[in-house]
């Protein structure tokens, strides 16, 4: 056992003296995206570890963490907005342990700002520390002294961490960490620090583990997965991946245009167990703001891959990610994005206004779009998007489709849903004994948000 998971199981043993014959509970709750998700499954691995058990919904919990996220201002807002209301619970249970961790404890100024008027907040740590959350807990809870550790240090990877899984079916599987590309709108890089790939090894090894539990989708993890670079490059990880481990099915996000290449459209294509879907973020039509981004490709070498894609890969489904109102975006610059959305014809469109961000090279211009028109570009994309994505699923009906049960629709519980290869929800009846497996059903009907099927 290495130093690190050393000193891991050294203070989750403390805890666990410390909390003996007691039964603390934990809640996690998650802002932002797939990695944090995953991170969180991490925390809760180590909960259980030190011997807390996740809190029923309507009890008060001992511990609560946010694990948090900063890449836009409504993320952050609704943290400090659920931070308010655990203070009136601090008051009815005042040994109750608050814990900040994740992206926006990384952002420059946060931590004086909660030290300031979020002084509830017990242990406050940045990415990369999770590993470490066992010996803050156990400082707190025998010292009573506030542990705060945001400084940037700590980039290495550490594997082998207890980790409790939300879903039995389909696990994240993170293969690199960080971003280099410092797209101008983002934080993503000073909060997570420097492109770092998990060893390919390692990957395999988690996957067939995941494998003999019965997991049958994974999603391989990352900023920018197509600069996975360790004993192989990432279209040659997946085609290991495709060698040595029997999982039926493989996703993967996000890929970035700038380094998206035909290898990977054609391991795509080759390879059965990978899923026909590409998510790949333009963020803006026109060339000009993607210069400004700092995103490194232009209009025409962003169609020209989505065209390529659709040529290679059989029913491939497309989705992507775009920022609406970026710093000295004009109309007719607005009106490039309408442009390509009508002729990559995506099956799903993320769509974001765009939030300043401190420290960030877009937050310093001078000429940020107004609130007001934002709104009427962002509804305008919508509204575009929306059509092509029904008309896209109703072009669906008549197909027959892979797909794997994820459990019971939440608003029917006589229904099933689970996902297409191109990462459509599809609902349709059926028996729950299904869930978890990979079946055949024929679409009966597309709408806007899921399609309707029948089992084949
Ligand atoms: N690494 C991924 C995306 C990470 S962030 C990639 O590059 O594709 C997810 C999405 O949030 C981005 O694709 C972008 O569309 C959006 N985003 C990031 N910063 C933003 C900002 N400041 N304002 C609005 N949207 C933003
Ligand atoms: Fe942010 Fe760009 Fe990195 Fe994605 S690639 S995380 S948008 S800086």
């Amino acid at each position: 056992m290495n130093e690190t998971l050393l000193q891991q199981q050294i203070y989750t043993d403390k805890v666990k003296n410390f909390t003996l014959g007691q039964q603390k509970t934990y809640k996690i709750q998650t802002f932002g995206c797939q990695m944090n998700e995953n991170d969180s499954e991490k925390i809760a691995g180590l909960f259980e570890e030190m011997g807390y058990l996740e809190s029923s919904d309507n009890a008060i919990p001992d511990i609560v963490l946010f694990n948090t996220c900063c890449v836009r201002e409504n993320a952050e807002q609704k943290v400090f907005g659920h931070l308010g209301v655990l203070k009136k619970q601090k008051e009815q249970k005042s040994d109750m342990v608050i814990i900040l961790s994740g992206c926006m404890m990384q952002q420059a100024g946060t931590l004086d700002q909660i030290k300031k008027s979020y002084r509830h907040a017990d242990i406050v740590y940045g990415t990369n520390k999770s590993h470490l959350l066992p010996l803050y807990l156990y400082t707190y809870l025998s010292t009573g002294d506030k542990q705060f550790f945001t400084e940037e240090t700590g980039q290495e990877i550490i594997e082998g961490l207890p980790i409790k899984r939300e879903s039995s079916i389909k696990a994240y599987v993170p293969i690199m960490f960080g971003c280099n590309n410092y797209c101008s709108y983002c934080v993503v890089p000073y909060v997570r620090g420097r492109e770092r790939s998990r060893s390919t090894h390692d990957i395999i090894n988690e996957i067939n583990y995941l494998v003999n539990q019965g997991v049958k989708e994974v999603t391989l993890l990352g900023q920018n997965v197509n600069s996975y670079n360790s004993e192989v490059d990432f279209a040659d990880l997946l085609y290991l991946i495709d060698k040595l481990c029997d999982i039926k099915r493989i996703r993967f996000m996000t890929s970035h245009p700038k380094d998206i290449s035909l290898k990977l459209i054609k391991a795509i294509s080759e390879i059965d167990k990978v899923c026909n879907h590409l998510h790949l973020p333009m963020q803006a039509g026109s060339t000009k703001v993607l210069r400004e981004m700092n995103r490194k490709y232009s209009k025409e070498q962003y169609i020209d891959i989505i065209n390529n894609a659709k040529k290679t890969i059989p029913n491939v489904g497309l989705s992507t990610d775009i920022i609406v109102g970026f710093p000295g975006e004009s109309d007719i610059d607005f009106d490039d994005t309408l442009e390509v959305i009508s002729t990559c014809q995506f099956d799903f469109a993320y769509t974001f206004l765009y939030s300043k961000r401190r420290g960030t090279k877009a937050a310093l211009r001078d000429d940020q779009i107004s609130k007001e028109d934002k709104s009427i570009r962002f509804n305008k994309l919508v509204t575009l998007q929306n059509s092509i994505t029904l008309q896209k699923n109703i072009s669906c009906e008549g197909n027959i489709e892979k797909v794997l049960v994820e459990g019971l629709s939440k608003t029917n519980k006589a229904v099933l849903t689970g996902r297409d290869e191109a990462n459509k929800i599809v609902n349709f009846i059926g028996d729950k004994q299904l869930i978890g497996q990979i079946i055949n059903v024929k679409i009966i009907k597309g709408k806007t948000w899921h399609l309707e099927g029948e089992i084949v």
